[in-house]
């Protein structure tokens, strides 16, 4: 466990104190019941491109960002969101940059590794929740407690 670990640990457990006053949720999701276990042995500061994890893209023109989770190499997801943002299609990024909005694709990072994917969709969730994301930025998997 390194001290990026512990940081992202203790934001999520204050993101759901604030959040929540029954914090035994979160033990549905760890065996080991702890926020700290459940994620502490994968987070990592540095860019990872290659592994699978929830990733953020940041907008140039305002401070909002797109948080996504991937299972895929992140270089290439990113193609694809681009590839959405030239033929117009709709996507939460896609729909931020037609509003004219520059999104800012180099800088898109995988912020969280995780290969399970449990964790990942939790991950993202959290982190949807609790930043200022692009309109229509929703969680692949919606926690029932969120509602
Ligand atoms: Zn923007």
């Amino acid at each position: 466990m390194n001290e990026h670990s512990n940081t992202f640990a203790k934001k999520l457990k204050n993101i759901f104190e604030k959040s929540f006053s029954c914090f035994k949720f979160i033990n549905f999701f760890s065996r080991n019941g702890t926020i700290q276990n459940l994620f502490a042995r994968n987070y990592k500061i540095q860019n990872n491109e290659s592994a699978p994890g929830v990733y953020t893209v940041p907008c140039n023109t305002c401070d909002q960002i797109y948080v996504g989770q991937t299972c895929r190499n992140l270089l290439h997801r990113v193609k694809e969101h681009k590839y959405a943002v030239t033929k117009g299609h709709s996507s939460a990024i896609a729909d931020h940059a037609q509003s004219g909005h520059s999104v800012c694709f180099e800088n898109a990072k995988i912020i969280h590794s995780e290969h399970n994917l449990q964790k990942r969709l939790i991950a993202e969730a959290l982190l949807i929740r609790n930043n200022s994301t692009f309109i229509n930025n929703k969680a692949s998997f919606e926690l029932q407690i969120f509602n």
